[in-house]
């Protein structure tokens, strides 16, 4: 079975404990190839190597360093068949989805960073004649870089493209249920050529492995994607060593539909903002609100929609709806739609698991799932289920939509439709939420800062934010 390798000092290693995780292919229910377990002695010889690689990293003209990227940037996309079948393996997601979304962004990720870093800029301020003062920015050192299991090549690359681009090295731990391409992420490295000790990778339990990484005092700065509860552990664990921190975290994004939009663009946008990638994208839209006049048809044109998504082999073309990422997620799912109808709900699509015949006769599928007839307080609609489970809700008013909008602890994303330009100005400034789309969704300028709001999470990536994030700024005021 196949062996997935930590990549430490330009080479790839086996765990020092010799300890292997089971890596499964959640379209089959089956372990595939193993993960390296590993733990703090890992990380410290990643530490070691990041050590030794940073001060001619650091000082590497920036043009260079712009080149290895680029060079990478081209490996992924030479080689976007092999990775995109290897996500859709090691995830369950539709072949198709890889293929179109999460790899040629991986690549654009490490694209956008190294040719951003050539035009990044810092500012001079002129006190009158008193005095001139100028900003430098500098990268800070050894960068920990900490990814989930949903988009895995996509927002792994999107932590540690700005983190090198700017003169940092990193260790980067994929989450120990995706890691398949950041191995393969980690061969394309070395035939770019990159320096060794500048990116290393290491592989395992977020409790072992990532633990080692937020408490190690060599590693000023942590960028952290997951869930909350993880994020506030991670903020408890790091903030008292002061380090710099980015947590990008879970959300509950509202989708406000009013009687205004254009039906068809609305509907069809909310199937696929409600479902893609089996609803585990973080800014998938998991509460539709709908003003009151259009309710009923909407409810219908959605329920008839979702009823004819296909759910099979996420190797096959047809496919729009694949596996779940595990067993247990499966299983966490399916407790909340068991939630939703002992909270009142209705479930008037989907609802259950399906079993597939053939090769994924053991997967993790669940149907789409649409649920109606629940408040905005109840459990199901106040925490996250991140899975392909949807509710619907009548509004009356525009206050109303935007209270139940802004109900939840969470502050990711939301989706607004209307042809009401004004009211598309009002409510997106009401709106609780880092990003607000209007009449679309995922549309993404790598240029603007992103990241959510309340206990989605702390600081922003993007553009640069990203570069001040990795940097550390120097004052230098000089008397005239
Ligand atoms: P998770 O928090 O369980 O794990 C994320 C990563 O953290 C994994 O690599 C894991 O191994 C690691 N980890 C776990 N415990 C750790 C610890 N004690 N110390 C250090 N690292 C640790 O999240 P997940 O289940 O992999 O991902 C799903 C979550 O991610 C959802 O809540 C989703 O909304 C969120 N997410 C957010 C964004 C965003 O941009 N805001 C994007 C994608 C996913």
């Amino acid at each position: 079975m196949k062996k997935i390798q930590n990549y430490i000092n330009g080479e790839l290693v086996a765990p020092q404990s010799g300890q292997y995780i089971d890596n499964f292919n959640p379209a089959e229910g089956k372990v595939y190839s193993l993960t390296p377990d590993s733990g703090s002695q890992d990380i410290q010889r990643a530490v070691n190597a990041a050590k030794t690689a940073f001060p001619s990293w650091s000082s590497t003209p920036v043009e260079m360093r712009s080149n290895l990227l680029l060079r990478i940037a081209v490996l992924i996309d030479k080689n976007l068949n092999q990775l995109a079948l290897a996500e859709s393996i090691d995830n369950g997601k539709p072949l198709s989805l890889a293929s179109s979304v999460d790899i040629p962004r991986a690549s654009s990720n490490i694209r956008f960073f190294a040719t951003a870093i050539l035009h990044f800029n810092t500012d001079a301020h002129k006190m009158d004649n008193v005095a001139i003062n100028y900003t430098t920015r500098e990268p800070i050192g050894i960068a920990g870089c900490i990814s989930p299991w949903n988009l895995p090549l996509y927002l792994f690359t999107w932590k540690i493209a700005p983190a090198l681009a700017a003169g940092n090295c990193v260790i980067a731990k994929p989450s120990e249920i995706t890691p398949m391409t950041a191995y393969l992420f980690s061969e394309l490295c070395i035939e770019a050529g990159l320096p060794k000790g500048v990116l290393n990778i290491v592989h395992g339990l977020g409790t072992k492995a990532g633990q080692a990484i937020i408490e190690h005092q060599d590693i000023p700065i942590i960028s952290f994607t997951g869930g909350t509860a993880t994020g506030k552990h991670i903020a408890a664990t790091a903030a008292p060593m002061f380090k710099k921190l980015s947590l990008e975290l879970g959300g509950k994004n509202p989708n406000l539909i009013f009687a205004d939009c254009d039906f068809d663009q609305a509907l069809n946008t909310s199937v696929m903002s409600s479902f893609s990638n089996q609803g585990q994208i973080c800014l998938c839209g998991s509460r539709i609100l709908v003003e009151r006049s259009i309710y009923d048809k909407f409810v219908t044109a959605f329920v008839d929609k979702v009823n004819k998504m296909t759910i099979g082999d996420p190797l096959e073309d047809t496919t729009k709806t694949g596996a779940v990422v595990s067993e247990s997620h499966m299983k966490k799912v399916l407790s909340y739609i068991k939630l939703a109808k002992e909270e009142g709900g209705q479930v008037v699509a989907g609802g259950q698991q399906v079993h597939l015949k053939g090769r994924c006769e053991n997967g993790y599928f669940i149907e789409p799932t649409v649920i109606t007839g629940l408040g905005h307080n109840c459990r199901t609609n106040q925490e996250e289920i991140f899975g392909p489970v949807v509710t619907i809700m009548p509004f009356d008013t525009q206050e109303e939509a935007v209270k139940y909008a802004n109900s939840t602890a969470y502050g990711l994303s939301a989706t607004l439709w209307t042809e009401n330009i004004t009211r598309a100005h009002n409510i997106a400034h009401q709106l609780k939420s880092g990003i607000v789309w209007v009449n679309c969704w995922l549309v993404r300028d790598l240029r603007t800062p992103f990241g959510g709001m309340k206990q989605s999470g702390v600081g922003r990536e993007g553009g640069n934010e990203a570069l001040r994030f990795f940097t550390e700024a120097k004052n230098v005021c000089i008397k005239l």
